[in-house]
């Protein structure tokens, strides 16, 4: 079976073939840089790392265009109209958002072009929309796209422009798809906004956040590329909304593939800032988890299936990861070291089917867990393994190490948990043995051994 991936345009799977056989030209909508990303938005990051990593171990180039959205109506609300906390506001949360992506081990986008910087290519958008009359000026100076202009609007959700009962625009930047509106590509100044706008020949204002999105993948993967990504929500109005301008801007066919990760929930609903039920990185790091854990639970889950997230579950992985990592270490010992000399186990190439009928996480970790299990009981049982199945063994874990990025090398420690030795060194020091046990028992909770060695402390993972 040849690499095949579900299309949201058209509601079925789709082999995939890429515009350029030198590379695939890849958007995903990035963060709003209003508050610390949440671990529903890195559900869709991973689904999207998961994709570019796979895609990479078929052989191809991959090039990786990520927005940060640092200006919406969310924002500019959370900066109340000053500019001077506006950039101290997103700066912080673009910083915490690439922490977060670090310690995730997501590997980076190939540029994160930031809405800010990139306002003339928006104004000059919206400026060609208008003179095609697509996009008209309304009384009070904002531009809006006139959705009758585009008769087929509604591509992405399915739905006929014919059919769409259209009423009022609308300035919001989310509005359900139950009501199709004139969006706003520019909204011009309000009281609210304060100090928080760019000029432009509608006068100040800002752009809407459909368009940031249009102008900055067209900028920086051209009026035609491959995939375009984020999570359902997305779906409308926002990549309706893309694809309409760019469509109606260029002339030209946007994307290939929409790619649409489902939601991660918590507590029975979909997670979200607005509804307070969310849980961020720093939480997760803070409870000692560890990112091949956190990995691990948003990938063995297909992307198209909603996910509930647990705390129970984020600790149940490190038992199936200690499983790999353990028959990882087994294989090494006994390899001949000479890694080149291998042969892939039977179940490789059902594992790699299963990836390329649209990225099937769950069937592909079946596979492999199923041929760990069997070659633990092999080794057992001191069965003999010939070198070449031994290091095939290791490549396999290598694949899927460099494909889900879930092999947790032995010494990685929690930053958390080292400031917790630091602190447990400082009581022993002063004598407050009480306040050193007690930490000692945090550290223990959250899954690590503290031992003091003559060069200060010397943390291990609990076994
Ligand atoms: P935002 O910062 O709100 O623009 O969202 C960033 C990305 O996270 C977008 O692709 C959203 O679709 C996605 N997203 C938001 N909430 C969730 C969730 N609960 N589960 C999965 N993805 C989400
Ligand atoms: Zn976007």
């Amino acid at each position: 079976m040849s690499l095949q991936f579900y299309n949201t345009i058209s509601q079925k799977k789709e082999k995939f073939n890429p515009i350029s056989d030198e590379i695939v030209k890849i958007y995903t909508c990035g963060p709003t840089v209003y508050n610390t990303a949440h671990i529903g938005n890195f559900r869709t990051f991973l689904f999207e790392d998961l994709l570019k990593r796979f895609l990479i171990h078929k052989g191809y180039n991959v090039y990786h265009v990520m927005n940060i959205t640092d200006i919406d109506d969310k924002t500019i609300k959370k900066a109340k109209g000053d500019k001077k906390l506006f950039q101290e506001l997103t700066t912080k949360y673009l910083a915490q958002f690439m922490d977060d992506i670090e310690f995730l081990k997501i590997i980076p986008a190939d540029v994160y072009p930031k809405a800010t910087d990139n306002i003339n290519e928006m104004i000059e958008m919206i400026t060609k929309l208008q003179e095609d009359e697509v996009a008209y000026l309304s009384k009070d100076n904002s531009v809006y796209f006139n959705l009758s202009k585009d008769k087929g609007y509604g591509r992405l959700i399915n739905l006929s422009n014919s059919k769409l009962k259209q009423t009022e625009r609308v300035i919001n930047d989310e509005y359900s798809k139950d009501n199709p509106q004139d969006f706003s590509l520019w909204k011009s100044w309000t009281n609210e906004d304060g100090d928080i706008f760019w000029d432009s020949p509608w006068g100040k204002g800002r752009p809407g956040w459909h368009i940031e999105c249009s102008a900055m993948s067209i900028k920086y993967l051209g009026e035609h590329f491959d995939i375009h990504c984020g999570g359902v929500d997305n779906i409308f109005p926002h990549h309706e909304n893309e694809l309409a301008q760019s469509m109606s801007a260029t002339n030209n066919l946007f994307v290939n593939y929409w790619m649409h990760s489902e939601h991660l929930h918590l507590k029975g609903d979909k997670m979200s800032k607005a509804k307070g039920n969310f849980l961020t990185i720093p939480d997760l790091i803070s409870k000692g988890f560890l990112p091949e854990e956190i990995r691990f639970v948003m990938l063995a889950a297909h992307y198209r299936t909603k996910l509930t997230f647990s705390l129970e579950q984020c600790s149940e992985s490190r038992s199936a990861l200690q499983r790999i990592y353990g028959l990882y270490n087994r294989l090494l010992k006994i390899s001949n070291g000479n890694l080149e000399i291998f042969k892939f186990p039977s179940e490789y190439d059902n594992f790699i089917l299963a990836l390329d009928n649209d990225l099937d996480t769950p069937k592909a970790f079946a596979v492999f867990f199923k041929w760990l299990r069997s070659i633990n009981t092999k080794l057992d049982n001191n069965q003999n393994m010939d070198n070449k199945d031994i290091n095939g063994g290791i490549k396999f874990i290598n694949v899927i190490d460099s494909i889900f990025g879930v092999l947790i090398k032995e010494n990685f420690i929690p930053e958390e948990i080292h400031k917790l030795a630091t602190d447990r060194a400082g009581y022993r020091k002063k004598g407050d043995w009480k306040a050193a046990d007690r930490i000692r028992n945090k550290i223990l909770d959250l899954g690590f051994l503290v031992e003091d060695g003559t060069d200060g402390p010397i943390i291990k993972p609990k076994k």
